[in-house]
């Protein structure tokens, strides 16, 4: 049984005696008898059904049942169901109690927690918080306010007002079930929400190990003369240049990890026949810094006003040293070997350099003018 909001006073038959025969057929016509309860099928109001014995005067139809069966009602007694389904009109499913009886038994049955949210415990309560939380779920699912107000005998406001959080607030909805009652609010949020999300680009090395990658790359290379001209976007230098997951790359770069394998940081790729826009594998070569800058000394290529070392072969600050056995293509080279297990002793016979020196590159204390870089 539920919270009986007995709103009608009438506990006899009194004043009706006459008319009894016809209200008795014209009530139980309005009855589908077909369950094991017995449904009221007309007008409900408070989620009980109602039935008017005369102009103006409306009974709750489990009320009047009871009545018709027993012939009166306690005064301030309330009609409750057994069955716990308020519209139900079947008379064995009734039986009369206090409004303390009421109170208890729908506290036994779990439909009135006195501890529970306060909206089920106004005064005017017309659903429950389990209906509530049913409620939200199945519009989550899918369902029509119009559905659910059918279906709970309650008016669409009603629903939309649970959906949107205005009424039974204290009943938890997870975020994803709020209504949106207007597009341009649902926009906004999946805007911001959008806003929010940070740009994770792919790493170079993941983007060029992708097949479709390099499909692309070559699309937008022109084969067809001895050169293999870049036909997409040149910076200001002359270089074609592409994004590559995570950071920018010059073309001719990306042609050469492509075929060859990654380029080490702090090594350049430079083009043998000096067409900056060529990516053809067999025109690119690896070189350092220096070596880069003295051949395009060597060709008449302005060297943007950076000093060429005299000793030529030694232009970078590390290899001017007086005792610099190694050049920076030596100690890029030794960094890496160390960097995939390369042992010292191997290095430093492989380049006639004390086990001291290697540890001293490995490590960075020496060579400080190339510093290490993550590989
Ligand atoms: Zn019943
Ligand atoms: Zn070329």
């Amino acid at each position: 049984m539920a919270l009986n909001n007995n709103r009608t006073t009438r506990t006899s038959l009194v004043g009706l005696e006459d008319r009894l025969p016809a209200l008795r057929e014209r009530f139980w016509a309005k009855v589908d008898r077909s369950g094991e309860c017995w449904t009221w099928t007309a007008s409900v109001g408070l989620r009980y059904g109602r039935f008017a014995v005369r102009r103006g005067e409306l009974v709750q139809a489990h009320r009047f049942s009871y009545l018709l069966a027993h012939g009166s009602i306690g005064e301030g007694l309330y009609v409750c169901h057994h069955c716990d389904n308020m519209v139900c009109v079947r008379p064995d499913h009734l039986f009369v109690g206090t409004p303390r009886d009421n109170t208890l038994d729908a506290v036994i049955k779990g439909r009135l927690r006195p501890t529970g949210p306060t909206s089920e415990r106004s005064y005017h309560v017309k659903l429950t918080a389990d209906a509530v939380r049913t409620i939200r779920f199945r519009h989550a699912a899918g369902e029509s306010c119009q559905m659910l107000a059918d279906a709970y005998g309650v008016t669409v406001s009603n629903i939309r007002f649970i959906l949107t959080g205005h009424t039974w607030k204290a009943v938890v909805m997870p975020p994803a079930w709020r209504f949106q009652a207007r597009d341009g609010e649902r926009r906004r949020e999946a805007n911001a929400t959008r806003a929010k999300r940070p740009l994770i680009r792919p790493t170079s090395a993941d983007m060029m190990a992708r097949p479709a990658f390099a499909d692309r790359f070559w699309s937008y290379v022109d084969k067809d003369g001895e050169c293999w001209e870049w036909r997409g976007r040149r910076s200001a230098s002359g270089y074609g240049q592409t994004r590559v997951g995570d950071r920018h790359g010059q073309v001719h770069r990306v042609s050469y990890a492509l075929t060859y394998g990654p380029v080490l940081d702090g090594l350049k790729v430079g083009q043998h026949c000096g067409n900056l826009g060529c990516v053809r594998p067999d025109h690119l070569f690896l070189s350092t810094a220096s070596d880069m800058a003295l051949r395009r000394n060597a060709r008449g290529h302005g060297t943007r006003g950076r000093h060429i070392a005299s000793s030529p072969g030694r232009s970078q600050p590390g290899e001017r040293h007086p005792s610099a056995k190694l050049r920076a293509i030596d100690v890029v080279a030794i960094r890496a070997a160390c960097a995939v297990g390369t042992t010292v002793r191997q290095l430093s016979a492989q380049f006639g350099v004390s086990i001291q020196t290697i540890y001293g590159i490995r490590h960075g204390r020496r060579w400080r003018c190339l510093p290490i870089e993550e590989m």
